[in-house]
C-alpha cells in the first residue's frame, strides 16, 4: 500500500532510496513515478549512435561487434576494448582491468550500454560503461529456468523504458525501482474529474502512469503521454490564468493622455516619422496605461525596430499624468546606455531643473546598484521626491526598497533574462494595493507556444517592420578548423572597416583571467559540458593578442561584466565617441548597445553561443547607414549539428525562423529558465515545439475554468496541481535570490 507522498526508503530500502535522492533528487513515490522514461528502446531495434552528443549521459541498445584485449604498457593491467554497433556506426567501450567481461561480452550479443559519451582521437567512446545484456526472447526463458545464467534479463516487454539516468544509476536500475513501486502502488486520485477526462478524451492518471513506465505497446505509450501532457499544459495554463486574473483585478494608476504635454512636445521634435508598427502599438499601449487596471504587455520587435521609442512615448504619457516611469535593464552598462539614449531622444525635454528648460521638461535619473553612496543618495532623493520623471536602472531598482513618489509604469527591457516571478515582484512592489503598468520589451522573437507559456501572463504585440534606412547584416561562418587562413582574412577585414572610419566588436564567450566563473557565458545549447574541449576563448587573452598581433596599431579596449561600473561606462562612452576602434567584449554588448558607427562584429567560438544570442549579438552592427558584417568564427568540424546551427544563423536574419530553430535545439528547461522549468514541476513531456495544439486548448480551457471559478474551489484536484507547480517554482525562485 504505497501512496503518492510516501518516502521511497520503506519501499526500496535505504541504499537505493539514497541513490535516487543523490543522483536524481527523487524522494517520494510520486516523484519517482513522475520520472518518466525519456524514450523506449524497442527489442530488436538498435539505438542510432549517430545521434549521440559528446558529454551526454547516454543509454544505447547496441550489439557487440568485436572485442579486443590488450595490456597497458606503462602499468600492469589490461584494457578490454569492446566495439558496439547499431549496425551502421560503432561506439568504442573501454574497460580497464576487467578482462573477465570478455566472457559475457560476446560478439552478436545485444544489450543496453550506459555512460557518458566522450571523444577519444576523433571517435565516440564510452569509458567503463555500465551495461545490461538482453537475452533474445527465445533464450530468455531457458536462461531463467536454468538459473545459472550469468546474465539475467530485466526486460520482459518489447518496449524497454530508457530513463534519464545518472552515473552509477543506470536506466535499468531506475526501471527496477519503478516496477517495485508500481507493485505496491494503489494508484493516485485523479485531479482531472471523470467528466473533464471524457471531454478531453484522455486516460485516467493511474493508468497513464502505469503505461508510461510499463507500456505493452506504442499505443499505450501514446495514450499515456497524451494524458500526462495535459496535466502539464493544464497546470501551467491554470497558474497563468490565475495570475492574469489576479493581475487584471488589481487597481493601477490610470494615466490618460494629456494634450499639450511632454508627449506632444516630444512628438513634435522627434526627427523621424514613426513606423506603422510603432504607431499601432503606441496606440494600444496608450489605451492600456489610461486604464485603471494594470497593463501587462510584451512588445516583441527585431533588434533596431524602434522599441525604445515606443517605450519612451508610453513613459511620457505617464509623466504627463503626473507620475513616474521606471525602466529596468539587465546590466549596468545597458542601464547607463538607456539613460543616455533616452536623454538624447528627449534633448532639452530632459533638462527639468536646469536653466532655460522648457515647461514640460522632466528629469531622467540613473540608479544602479554600484553607484557611490553620495551619488546614490542624490538619485534616491530625486526618485522619492518625484523630481525624476523617468528612472532608469538595473534590477536592483526592484530588489532594494526604492521609494517612488508615484510610480505609474515599469518598462522592462530585454526580457529574456526575466521570469514570471520577477514580473510578479514588479507588480507587487508599489507597496500599496496599486500595481504599476508593466511594459516588457524583447528583441527575441517568440514562437506562439512560448508566448503562451513563458510569457503567458502578458499580452503580446509584435513590431515587425524595421525603420527605413536600416542596413542589412551579412553573416559568414569562418570555419577555422578547415580553413585556418580565413582567420587572417577576418582581421584584415576588421582593419579595412577601421580604415574606412568604422568600428568593430570582437565578442568572446568568457572573461578569463582571475575570473573562472565566466558570468556572461551561456552554456552551449546542448547543455553538455564536455571535459575534453578546450576552455572558451577569453576577453583577457584575446584582447592583448589582437592588440599586439593582427590588430597592432588599432585602438583596442576591453568590456566585460567584471569591470567596475564606472569603468564600463567610460569604455562604452569612449567607444560611442569613436575613441576606440575595436571593442573586445563578452555578451555584455548583447542587448541594447547602440553605436551606429560600429559596422563589424567578430564572434569568437561562435559555437559556444545559442542561436538567439548570436542573433541578438549581431544586431549590434548595421545600426547605421553602412552595411553590417558579422563573422562567426568556430573550430567546429564540418557536418556537425553545431556547424549546421551556425550556418542557419548565417543564412537568415529572420528572427522567427531562428527562434524556431532555437526551440528545436535547446531543451525546454533552457527556454523556460530555471525559475520556470522547475526540476520537479516543469515540462517533462510537453514540448513547446510540437504541442502547440495541447497548449492552446489547455489555455482556452484554463481561461474558462478560472473565469467561472477563480480559486478553483470546485476543482480541488486542479487546484492541487497548480499549487504543486507554483510552490515548487516559488521555492526555486527563492533559493536563487
Ligand atoms: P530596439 O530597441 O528595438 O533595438 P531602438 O529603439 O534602439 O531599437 O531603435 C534603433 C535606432 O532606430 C535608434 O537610433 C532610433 O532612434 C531609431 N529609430 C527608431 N524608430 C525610428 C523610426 N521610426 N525611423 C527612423 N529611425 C528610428
Ligand atoms: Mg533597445
Amino acid at each position: 500500500m504505497t501512496d503518492w507522498t510516501d518516502p521511497l526508503t520503506p519501499v526500496l530500502g535505504g541504499k537505493t532510496a539514497d541513490a535516487l535522492e543523490n543522483a536524481l533528487n527523487l524522494h517520494t513515490v510520486g516523484e519517482l513515478l513522475r520520472h518518466y522514461p525519456r524514450r523506449y528502446a524497442e527489442r530488436g531495434e538498435l539505438t542510432e549512435i549517430a545521434g549521440l552528443e559528446i558529454g551526454e549521459h547516454a543509454t544505447v541498445l547496441a550489439e557487440v561487434q568485436r572485442v579486443a584485449k590488450r595490456s597497458m604498457r606503462s602499468r600492469r593491467g589490461s584494457i578490454l576494448e569492446v566495439r558496439i554497433t547499431d549496425g551502421r556506426r560503432g561506439l568504442n567501450c573501454t574497460f580497464f582491468n576487467q578482462a573477465w567481461r570478455e566472457r559475457e561480452l560476446i560478439p552478436g550479443k545485444k544489450g543496453l550500454f550506459a555512460g557518458k559519451i566522450t571523444a577519444y582521437r576523433g571517435q565516440l567512446q564510452l569509458a567503463n560503461p555500465e551495461y545490461q545484456l538482453i537475452e533474445p526472447e527465445m533464450e530468455q526463458n531457458q536462461g531463467d529456468a536454468a538459473g545459472g545464467s550469468s546474465v539475467v534479463t530485466e526486460f520482459t516487454s518489447a518496449l524497454i523504458p530508457v530513463y534519464p539516468a545518472a552515473q552509477g544509476l543506470p536506466s535499468w536500475s531506475i526501471a527496477r525501482c519503478v516496477r517495485q513501486v508500481l507493485d505496491t502502488w494503489d494508484g493516485a486520485e485523479d485531479p482531472l474529474s471523470g467528466e473533464l477526462r471524457d471531454q478531453l478524451g484522455v486516460a485516467d492518471l493511474t493508468q497513464a502512469l502505469r503505461d508510461i513506465h510499463l507500456p505493452v505497446d506504442w499505443a499505450a505509450v501514446d495514450a499515456a503521454r497524451e494524458r500526462l501532457k495535459w496535466d502539464e499544459a493544464l497546470s501551467v495554463q491554470l497558474a497563468l490564468a490565475q495570475r492574469r486574473q489576479a493581475a487584471d483585478a488589481r487597481p493601477a494608476p490610470a494615466c490618460p493622455p494629456r494634450s499639450g504635454g511632454i508627449l506632444d512636445d516630444f512628438d513634435q521634435r522627434i526627427p523621424f516619422a514613426l513606423t506603422e508598427g510603432q504607431q499601432t502599438i503606441g496606440a494600444v499601449v496608450s489605451r492600456d496605461v489610461s486604464r485603471e487596471h494594470p497593463m501587462n504587455r510584451l512588445v516583441q520587435g527585431e533588434v533596431g525596430s524602434g522599441k525604445t521609442v515606443v517605450a519612451l512615448r508610453a513613459m511620457l504619457q505617464v509623466v504627463d499624468a503626473g507620475r513616474q516611469a521606471a525602466m529596468l535593464a539587465p546590466t549596468e552598462v545597458l542601464a547607463a546606455q538607456h539613460a543616455r539614449s533616452l536623454a538624447e531622444l528627449l534633448g532639452e525635454l530632459a533638462t527639468a531643473g536646469e536653466f532655460g528648460a522648457p515647461d514640460h521638461a522632466t528629469r531622467i535619473t540613473l540608479l544602479t546598484g554600484s553607484m557611490g553612496a553620495a551619488q546614490r543618495r542624490k538619485a534616491m532623493l530625486e526618485v522619492v521626491s518625484g523630481e525624476a520623471g523617468i528612472v532608469v536602472g538595473t534590477h536592483a531598482l526592484i530588489q532594494d526598497k526604492v521609494e517612488f513618489a508615484d510610480l505609474g509604469m515599469v518598462v522592462v527591457d530585454e526580457q529574456h533574462r526575466f521570469g514570471v516571478e520577477q514580473r510578479d515582484a514588479l507588480r507587487a512592489r508599489a507597496g500599496s494595493q496599486i500595481s504599476p503598468h508593466v511594459l516588457v520589451m524583447t528583441a527575441t522573437p517568440i514562437p506562439r507556444t512560448v508566448a503562451m507559456t513563458v510569457y503567458g501572463d502578458l499580452e503580446v504585440s509584435a513590431l515587425r517592420e524595421l525603420p527605413r534606412g536600416r542596413s542589412p547584416i551579412k553573416s559568414t561562418v569562418v570555419p577555422v578548423a578547415e580553413k585556418p587562413a580565413w582567420l587572417d582574412r577576418v582581421w584584415q577585414r576588421i582593419k579595412e572597416e577601421v580604415a574606412a572610419g568604422h568600428q568593430a566588436y570582437v565578442v568572446c564567450p568568457r572573461i578569463g583571467d582571475q575570473s573562472s566563473s565566466g558570468e556572461d557565458v551561456e552554456p552551449p545549447p546542448t547543455g553538455n559540458e564536455s571535459s575534453d574541449r578546450r576552455p572558451p576563448l577569453a576577453v583577457f587573452d584575446v584582447a592583448p593578442e589582437l592588440a599586439e598581433g593582427p590588430l597592432r596599431g588599432l585602438r583596442v579596449a576591453m568590456l566585460h561584466g567584471k569591470l567596475p561600473s564606472d569603468e564600463k561606462d567610460t569604455v562604452m562612452r569612449a567607444f560611442g565617441a569613436g575613441e576606440v576602434d575595436v571593442l573586445v567584449a563578452t555578451t555584455v554588448v548583447e542587448v541594447g548597445v547602440n553605436v551606429p558607427n560600429a559596422t563589424a562584429m567578430v564572434i569568437m567560438d561562435a559555437d559556444r553561443f545559442g542561436v538567439s544570442q548570436l542573433h541578438q549579438l549581431r544586431g549590434r552592427v548595421g545600426r547605421g547607414s553602412a552595411p553590417g558584417l558579422c563573422l562567426l568564427v568556430t573550430d567546429a568540424p564540418a557536418g556537425t549539428t553545431t556547424m549546421q546551427r551556425l550556418d542557419a544563423v548565417a543564412g537568415t536574419t529572420d528572427g522567427f525562423e531562428l527562434a524556431r530553430l532555437d526551440l528545436e535545439l535547446r531543451r525546454e528547461g533552457d527556454i523556460l529558465g530555471a525559475a520556470q522549468s522547475g526540476k520537479r514541476s516543469g515540462l517533462r513531456l510537453l514540448s513547446l515545439l510540437d504541442d502547440e495544439d495541447v497548449i492552446a486548448q489547455a489555455r482556452e480551457r484554463a481561461d474558462k475554468l478560472v473565469a467561472a471559478d477563480p480559486s478553483l474551489s470546485e476543482h480541488p484536484g486542479l487546484a492541487g496541481m497548480v499549487a504543486d507547480l507554483v510552490d515548487e517554482d516559488r521555492a526555486e525562485y527563492l533559493q536563487k535570490t
